[in-house]
């Protein structure tokens, strides 16, 4: 097929001239996470060509089609309403082009559409993706930590509880981690990755692709002192660094990670936590943890 693409002046893709129908089936369409300059003369066309689109919020994909001077039925699709809409949706799969797409960067990375691919994929409906920017990668080819081996945890619980439990279950695992997070919220996870984890090289990731994109590369403990009473503005990624070699954890150290730890969990858990972050003995950090306890 010969497309041809038009540039304006500024770089960004106008209208796609080509009219071919797409085949029926599920299109996946990655789309900008901050600069529409990086919405792909493919993802252009295959939306200018889509019978309709699937949304996570029609607002927000209706100026991105409006940029590229399409118009096109959309049908939302987010988490408050997708077990009800999916079923049309793949039905319409069979006859026509639908692409799928969410706010910003790659649909069903912390993003809807999972159970979309899987539903297409048992009823036989064809599946393309058209790649393009994701929030966690570029993230991670800015931060200058390790890139062979990484863990994408999206966005850890709210409750403290809950992230702490969170951050102990991944902090033996010996890969790059990467976390979504929000401003305000970004103080008091960094606070809780020193603990859970110990410190380690991190990354505050923020505004990726537009005016002040932003990458502060220093440790944990740095970045959760830099950030502990004013969140940054902008969409954040958290790199952290892979475990180093069994880190030398003085007596203090370990009372201090405790301490912290046994704020949010019960004692065998904060002492189970302490071990994964350190190395050190579970049953001796216990035993710590009981006589600290105390002095709480
Ligand atoms: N599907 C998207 C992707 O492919 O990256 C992620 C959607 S998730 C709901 C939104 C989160 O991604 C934001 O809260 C932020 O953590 C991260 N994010 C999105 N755009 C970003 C940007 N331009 N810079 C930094 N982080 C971004």
């Amino acid at each position: 097929m010969h497309l041809m693409i038009q540039y304006s002046d500024d770089g960004a893709t106008d209208v796609p001239t080509s009219e071919a129908p797409l085949p029926p089936g599920l299109y996946i369409v990655a789309t900008p996470i901050g600069n529409l300059g990086d919405l792909s003369p493919r993802a252009a066309s295959v939306l200018s060509r889509a019978g309709s689109i699937a949304v996570e919020d029609s607002r927000v994909t209706a100026k991105l089609l409006q940029r590229i001077g399409v118009k096109r039925s959309m049908t939302p699709y987010h988490d408050h309403n997708a077990d009800k809409v999916r079923p049309g949706l793949i039905a319409k799969m069979a006859s026509q082009a639908v692409a799928l797409v969410s706010d910003a960067g790659t649909p069903l990375i912390s993003d809807p559409g999972y159970k979309l691919v899987r539903d297409a994929r048992a009823a036989g409906i064809a599946v393309t993706t058209i790649p393009g920017p994701c929030a966690a990668i570029a993230a991670l080819t800015l931060a200058g930590l390790p890139t062979d081996r990484f863990l994408f945890l999206g966005f850890l619980p709210a409750k403290e509880k809950a992230r702490a439990e969170s951050i102990a279950e991944v902090a033996a695992v010996r890969a790059t981690l990467i976390l979504y997070e929000s401003g305000p919220r970004l103080g008091a996870t960094l606070r809780a990755l020193v603990t859970g984890l110990g410190d380690r090289d991190a990354a505050v990731v923020r505004e990726i692709s537009k005016t002040y994109e932003e990458a502060v590369t220093t440790s944990l403990s740095e970045l959760a002192e830099r950030y502990a009473n004013a969140g940054p503005k902008g969409e954040i990624v958290i790199v952290v660094g892979p475990p180093g070699e069994a880190p030398v954890t003085t007596q203090a150290d370990a009372d201090a990670l405790l301490r912290e730890a046994l704020k949010n969990l019960p004692t065998a858990k904060a002492a189970g936590a302490v071990a994964k972050a350190t190395g050190l003995d579970r049953r001796e950090l216990y035993a710590r943890a009981m006589a600290l306890k105390d002095d709480l």
